[in-house]
């Protein structure tokens, strides 16, 4: 009979997984062991499942104190099946798209070993429909969208690349991101000049993975170092913004953590880093237990890697999707080298100002801030928000053209998020639901990334 032992966790909370084997919806428990959060599940005909969530328990439960009430959007599917089989979006789930992401083609001049789209040979999509999901989105959106994401297969393959970016920007999207391998970037200089006329809400979010030549072996299936290194010099010479993508995994490239960033860091136009744990979808052959990296594992490994330059503690899970976004700012301080915004301003007590927004950036908390002043009803917060960051940005800053401000904020500040998607193993429904990255799919239907990519990308993709 029943012994007198405890258990070798704490339960934490309830919510609703996925069997990775059969796909069927199961209850889980979210349990706390030797200071790690873990899904435990089980499934009628795959059994017990245990998989790793969070490395560090106290990131974790520091979460909630960010979260902020999600943004309504346009509905478009109806309840029936459950989540996450109802995309989308429909009524259940709780976040707008800040992010929107259009993939304009399947083909890819690589073939990497953990492609989510598994691109490789492929069509183009014609720019009459690439219009008609552009408008779909905005519409969804109530024609604020803010972000758009022109991504693949390779985008920068398309035959009407730049006819692409130009209707984007007449369309309004607040940012523009170009989601590239950097391999044209590369190696067309002509190209990387047409880009130019872009900027001013515009980026390149140019995948880079590290320095060894196993990593991209490893992730890529070829050494692309050499080519990355160019893309960025070339991306650099034509001043365009750039941020760099870097999909961490463990056992493989999670040692070079601290290394991708003091190199982002010395590189005059990458404006940030964007980590991604390699989520277990598409054509990847790795499995969640020996290279699971989580969203607190990779800021413990920075903090570790950077010998505290950054610490866990100097992100904040972003508001608008805290259990799978963290974020911080670095700004150049009076004496030279690059500190991080939360060591001088109390980023905690103004999360009204920051909008419910992936690409939060300074000049946008300062303007919500300034908006709020004229608001007799709000608190003085603002004062002390503008005491704080007058630290970090001149108030002279307004004063300066809109070129002069982006050659400002490029030079003086740098972005550093961790951003990490759910698969069939680490599936989460309620932070599923506040997912804020939404794919545009051909057949018109707005489903949250995580979800496109384990559920529905099969149905609809090119
Ligand atoms: S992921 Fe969002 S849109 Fe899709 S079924 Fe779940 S709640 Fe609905
Ligand atoms: S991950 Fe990106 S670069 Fe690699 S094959 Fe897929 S689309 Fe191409
Ligand atoms: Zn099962």
């Amino acid at each position: 009979m029943g012994s007198n032992e405890n258990r070798n966790y704490t339960f934490y909370e309830f919510t609703n997984s996925l069997c990775p084997v059969c796909l069927d919806t199961v209850p889980a428990k979210i349990i706390i062991r030797d200071k790690k959060v873990y899904l435990l599940k089980y499934c009628k005909t795959h059994g017990e499942q245990l998989e790793l969530l969070e490395e560090d328990v106290e990131y974790h439960l520091k979460k909630k104190l960010y979260d902020k009430p999600g943004t309504s959007m346009k509905i478009h599917t109806k309840v029936e099946k459950g989540c996450p089989f109802d995309c989308g979006t429909c009524p259940q789930h709780d976040q707008h798209a800040c992010i929107g992401l259009i993939e304009v083609t399947n083909k890819c001049n690589l073939r990497c070993p953990l492609c989510y789209a598994d691109a490789g040979d492929g069509e183009f999509l014609a720019l009459d429909h690439i219009e008609k999901m552009m408008d779909f989105l905005q519409d969804s959106e109530g024609n604020q969208a803010e972000i758009l994401q022109i991504s693949g297969g390779e985008p920068t393959l398309h035959p009407d690349i730049i006819s692409i970016l130009k209707m984007a920007k007449a369309k309004k999207f607040k940012y523009v991101m170009l989601n590239t391998n950097g391999i044209r970037i590369a190696e067309d200089e002509a190209f990387v000049k047409e880009l130019q006329q872009f900027v001013g809400g515009f980026e390149v979010y140019l995948q880079f993975d590290g320095f060894k030549s196993a990593t991209y072996q490893k992730l890529r299936g070829e050494n692309v170092f050499s080519k990355k290194q160019k893309a960025i010099d070339s991306l650099g010479k034509h001043k365009i913004p750039t941020t760099l993508v870097s999909s961490i995994s463990a056992g493989i490239n999670d040692d070079e953590i601290g290394e991708i960033f003091s190199y982002g860091l010395k590189q005059p136009y990458v404006r940030g880093i964007n980590f991604q744990p390699v989520a277990f979808f598409g054509r990847t052959d790795q499995t969640a237990e020996q290279n699971r990296v989580t969203l607190s594992g990779i800021l413990k490994r920075m903090e570790q890697q950077t010998s505290g330059m950054l610490r866990l503690d100097d992100f904040i899970p972003l508001p608008c999707n805290v259990e799978r976004v963290a974020i911080t700012y670095m700004y150049r301080s009076s004496k030279g080298g690059f500190v991080p915004i939360t060591r001088d301003a109390r980023i905690q007590e103004y999360l009204h100002l920051i909008n419910n927004t992936f690409v939060y950036t300074i000049e946008d908390a300062l303007k919500n801030a300034g908006r709020s002043l004229l608001d007799l009803n709000t608190s003085c917060d603002c004062f002390k928000f503008l005491n704080d960051f007058r630290k970090i940005i001149p108030l002279d800053f307004f004063k300066k053209s809109k070129m002069q401000k982006i050659e400002y904020v490029d030079q003086n500040t740098f972005r550093i998020s961790v951003s990490s998607f759910l698969d069939a193993y680490n599936f989460d429904m309620k932070s599923m639901q506040k997912e804020c990255v939404h794919v545009i799919t051909k057949d018109l239907r707005k489903i949250p990334f995580s979800a496109y990519n384990t559920i529905h990308r099969k149905g609809s993709s090119l």
